[in-house]
């Protein structure tokens, strides 16, 4: 059951409009109501973008001080026991409203806006960040929630709640890596499983795997199979490392999944000016890379950002065993 405080915060979805319309309504109401939103939005007219030309590819670096907050956060397990979680119901702000979701989930949106419609959608529980269980819901999500992009950071990968399960969205076609795995160019269909098609996309200096499918059903089975394979070939227990971005688009699903062997590269590590503080996520791994400090925004150059993308994402060698365990 559902506490009373969530039912009295959060209004269900109402009949009529589409889940997508009534987030835009939620988002202008918040900017009014709000003002921790309304200076986060302010904010974001302020950011700096610089396209970064790499070695078969782009990104666009995001010069965001706001984010500081995300990229600076202490995500190991004492820290995290040690804070208050900013997602659960009884410890979000008093103005802050939300979209109650199949019951399950709260749209909310994000007070430290990338984009300029920016959403956490957070679990009614405490409970961990974990793909697994949550694959169905986040197909349907993505679904309902036509013209966004759906995004999973695994707990330690990025998600600044590794302990409180949560996805977020974004407009769809935002995250470079979501138009440049349209190019013909770059696909490799490697494989068709009933109705799901698995491709590999190459030249993009890291290694991801598109599933593209009309079938939910099929759709979930593939990513089952396709996270058992990873958890062997990784040899883990646990999650295997990876961010997600899912959308739905002219009846299709895509989903993009970037496998990881690291959270932050070595950079992030360094002391004074050799410091870079990237901390890549579903959005920078996409190719829009955040940077919340301005020497970073002005340095980072394309050496840069190929080293962290090769760091921190899963070798060729060890994709094509991933694929062969699928
Ligand atoms: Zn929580």
């Amino acid at each position: 059951m559902l506490s009373q405080k969530i039912y009295s915060t959060f209004t269900s979805r109402s009949a009529g409009d589409s889940l997508s319309e009534q987030i835009l309504v939620l988002l202008d109401q918040q900017k009014k109501t709000w003002p921790q939103l309304a200076e986060g939005y302010k904010a974001l007219e302020l950011i700096r973008l610089r396209k970064v030309e790499c070695d078969g590819f782009s990104v666009h670096l995001q010069f965001n001080p706001k984010r500081i907050v995300s990229s600076g956060a202490r995500v190991d397990a004492k820290s995290i026991s040690e804070r208050k979680c900013f997602l659960c119901v009884d410890s979000l702000p008093e103005e802050q409203k939300g979209i109650l979701y199949r019951d399950q989930f709260l749209v909310l949106c994000n007070p430290a806006p990338i984009f300029s419609q920016h959403y956490t959608i957070s679990n009614v529980n405490h409970i961990p960040q974990e793909i697994e269980k949550f694959l169905g819901i986040f197909f349907l999500l993505a679904k309902d929630l036509a013209g966004f992009t759906v995004f999973y950071n695994g707990p330690k990968c990025g998600a600044s709640a590794p302990d409180h399960m949560h996805f977020q969205a974004c407009p769809s076609g935002v995250i470079p890596a979501e138009r440049d795995v349209e190019e013909v160019r770059r696909r490799e269909l490697i494989r068709k499983v009933g109705a799901v098609s698995c491709f590999m996309i190459s030249d993009y200096g890291r290694r991801l795997l598109v599933l593209e499918s009309a079938d939910a059903a099929g759709l979930e089975s593939s990513m089952l199979n396709l996270l058992r394979s990873m958890k062997k070939v990784l040899a883990t227990t646990e999650e295997p490392m990876l961010n997600i971005l899912c959308s739905f688009h002219q009846n299709t699903w895509r989903v993009i999944i970037f496998p990881r062997r690291k959270h932050r590269p070595d950079v992030y590590f360094r002391e004074g000016d050799a410091q870079v503080l990237i901390s890549p996520a579903s959005v920078d791994i996409g190719g829009l890379v955040i940077t919340p400090i301005e020497k970073d925004f002005q340095t980072v150059d394309a050496t840069m950002i190929q080293n962290i993308f090769e760091e921190v994402c899963v070798s060729k060698s060890v994709l094509d065993k991933i694929i062969g365990g699928m």
